[in-house]
């Protein structure tokens, strides 16, 4: 009700001491105590009579200045409503576009936000990311910390407790994931989210020669890697000035290293065909 002030008819609707008619509520103004509230008359029609202010002689001795507060507001020449008003806009009536407009002034401006909200962005995609950035994503964390008792476990990598950051920035399965993404999308996206990658360092790292193909011939290298808990193989086209043509990559689940390199050369082969 801070937002609001009473527009006097009738004053039968009206509280006399708290409710904002006439400026601030008269039981602040006035200063008077709970306990007096309650000996005193409640509504505001109880002092108008034919639409005229009429004090009753004992609350004018109570309170001198209540008159001259009182006799500010004027009352209308027939008898109407009462009418609660909203404060923020000049007729009084709060429509559904100034309620979202007074709370959405409330809300921090974020800069994240026309990225996220934009029209090459899916809304289910745009919502997801938007409770992530706010720390909403229904995960067993969050459950528990509304009280259910459950046990919880990352269902991507199988170990570790399901959490926010667990599933978007440390499981293995979302750090594989960026990765792949920060190569498609050359950092752009990330660097808007301040989102930073380390990739692992590389155990050992050998020197190759590696020859262009001839004339009008492609290339294709193709690579696997896979450890107790997935697979994954790709591979990349190139032309006989080593310019990058196409690429893939391949998520083949739980397989050995043989079937996964293995399934990279197939893909490979598979993607010359198709594009012969
Ligand atoms: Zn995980």
């Amino acid at each position: 009700m801070n937002n609001t002030s009473w527009k006097v008819g009738s004053g039968l609707f009206i509280n006399l001491w708290h409710d904002s008619w006439c400026g601030e509520p008269l039981y602040h103004s006035l200063n008077i105590q709970q306990n007096v509230l309650r000996w005193l008359p409640t509504k505001v029609c109880d002092i108008n009579h034919d639409q005229k202010w009429l004090i009753p002689n004992h609350l004018d001795l109570l309170f001198p200045n209540l008159k001259n507060i009182v006799q500010k507001v004027i009352l209308p020449v027939e008898p109407l409503e009462d009418q609660l008003c909203w404060n923020h806009v000049s007729s009084g009536m709060l429509t559904l576009k100034d309620a979202y407009e007074f709370k959405r002034l409330q809300l921090p401006n974020l800069s994240w936000t026309k990225t996220v909200w934009c029209k090459d962005v899916p809304p289910s995609r745009s919502l997801l990311v938007w409770r992530l950035m706010h720390d909403k994503i229904p995960t067993d964390e969050k459950l528990m910390e509304r009280g259910c008792s459950l046990p919880s476990l990352c269902s991507l990598c199988l170990s570790c407790s399901e959490n926010t950051f667990h599933l978007f920035f440390e499981c293995s399965f979302a750090f594989t994931l960026w990765c792949w993404l920060t190569s498609v999308l050359d950092f752009s996206i990330l660097k808007k989210f301040n989102v930073t990658i380390h990739p692992p360092k590389a155990p050992d790292i050998k020197e190759v020669i590696w020859h262009p193909p001839i004339g009008l011939w492609l290339k294709c290298n193709t690579d696997g890697a896979s450890n107790n808990l997935t697979a994954s193989c790709g591979g990349i086209f190139r032309n006989s000035n080593s310019e990058f043509i196409c690429g893939f990559v391949d998520n083949i689940g739980h397989n050995s290293a043989y079937i996964v390199e293995l399934c990279g050369a197939m893909r490979a082969i598979e993607i010359a065909a198709s594009q012969n």
